[in-house]
């Protein structure tokens, strides 16, 4: 079966077609920067085969229902497409960021659960719309093909209340449920899997932390199989020093900005969301970047790469408390799959825990799993590329 995963985020897709015959990628693109004045939209056809091609077009990608037409047209593009007949497609897997309490597994799409996504549209006000948008637009141009939505926060449904709740007035969660929802769910469940069939058990048999680090960074503490907690939040802002997010802060921050500060809630929103994290401390928000900063001197590159490799090793103790026993540590995504010096200071001074990284593996970049770990180490640590298109692509085909 073919199935087009589709990932839009606030101003870019994210599209993959696989064949799950045998989980080969046929197709991969990417639009950016829809909305301003000049877009992007990348392509490549084929990339298993030797017959691979890559398509770039800049032009202005006005809005998400724009770049979803024009990543169709070129997945069926006469001469090079790789879709001939749009009804071979099986399924169409949709990424959606917040669903909610509502859902806790992936949904096939219906009238009823688009309505209660769009009920989800305050929880995540960039993101969702943007699901939604694709959604519709690839159930015109897919009509016989089921519409599945894998959904960030389901994989966290399994977190108990003392980990959910925040200590507010209870009604907030009654009235308005405010509470811990968790994202990048599919990826920490995906890479915990991953885990358990390298060390050759069953998920169910082991506790492992889970340390996604991208331009968004989260970290998860999975006991038996299950997201027990997770550092993300309400929304996609708490927790972990994120390329442009602050992660954790006093939430009084926002009260001293309002009053000291001549700043309104959509300004600090802004700061906290877009001008703070690595970004906020040192100018820059790519780790590789930081690291040349670094070798020149820079003394507050330094200090970012400082705050945000505490924050992770703080969050490991914290979840090493959570879990009790731990039997793996993994990293994935951007800096988590390639960035040797994050992964060694984020469990720097565990060594007494029994989390002892093997430096000269460790200094590799991680482009399939690798255990990173020394042989003496109690804990295993993982470096294993996150794979969200295949991991939503396969929960489609489970539904379909
Ligand atoms: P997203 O959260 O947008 O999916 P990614 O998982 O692709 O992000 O991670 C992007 C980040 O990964 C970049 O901003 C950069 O900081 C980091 N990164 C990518 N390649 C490298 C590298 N070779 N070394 C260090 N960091 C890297």
């Amino acid at each position: 079966m073919k199935v087009l995963v589709i990932n839009s985020g606030s101003s870019s897709i994210k599209f993959q077609l696989l064949d799950m015959a045998d989980e080969s990628v046929l197709a991969s693109g990417l639009v950016e920067r829809i909305g301003e004045p000049e877009g992007l939209i990348k392509c490549e056809l084929r990339p298993d085969t030797d017959g691979e091609e890559v398509i770039k077009i800049q032009e202005k990608v006005p809005d998400h229902e724009h770049g979803m037409r024009k990543a169709v047209e070129l997945l069926s593009d006469k001469d090079k497409g790789v879709i001939t007949d749009r009804a071979d497609i099986g399924a169409v897997g949709h990424r959606v960021v917040h669903g909610g309490e509502e859902f806790h597994q992936p949904t096939l799409i219906t009238d009823e659960v688009l309505a209660a996504i769009l009920k989800t549209v305050p929880l995540a006000p960039l993101h969702n719309p943007a699901n939604l948008d694709g959604i519709m637009v690839a159930r015109e141009l897919f009509p016989e093909a089921p519409q599945v939505a894998v959904f960030d926060t389901a994989f966290h449904q399994s977190i108990p209340p003392h980990a959910y709740h925040y200590a507010l007035p209870y009604e907030m969660y009654e009235k308005h449920r405010v509470r811990r929802y968790g994202f990048h769910g599919t990826s920490h469940m995906f890479v915990a899997r991953e885990c358990a069939r390298l060390m050759g058990k069953k998920p169910e048999e082991l506790n492992i932390i889970t340390v996604h680090l991208g331009n968004g960074c989260s970290m998860t503490a999975v006991k038996n199989g299950k997201s027990i907690d997770t550092t993300l939040g309400l929304t996609p802002l708490e927790g972990l020093v994120m390329g442009t997010r602050s992660g954790d802060v006093d939430p009084a921050i926002y009260a001293f900005l309002a009053r000291n500060c001549d700043m309104d809630i959509d300004a600090i929103d802004n700061m906290l969301n877009k001008e703070s994290g690595l970004k906020g401390l040192c100018g820059l928000n790519d780790m590789r970047d930081i690291h040349e900063a670094i070798e020149k001197g820079d003394e507050k590159a330094k200090l970012a790469l400082d705050v945000q490799t505490y924050r992770n090793r703080k969050y490991i103790g914290a979840y090493m408390a959570a879990l009790g026993r731990v039997d793996a540590i993994v990293f994935t995504a951007g800096i988590g799959e390639n960035d040797d010096i994050v992964r060694e200071k984020s469990v720097e001074g565990l060594e007494a825990f029994g989390i002892v990284i093997d430096k000269e593996v460790n200094a590799q970049r991680v482009k399939k799993p690798l255990l990173l770990s020394s042989k003496d180490s109690a804990v295993q640590i993982w470096g294993i590329p996150t794979n969200e298109e295949l991991a939503i692509a396969r929960q489609a085909v489970e539904i379909v």
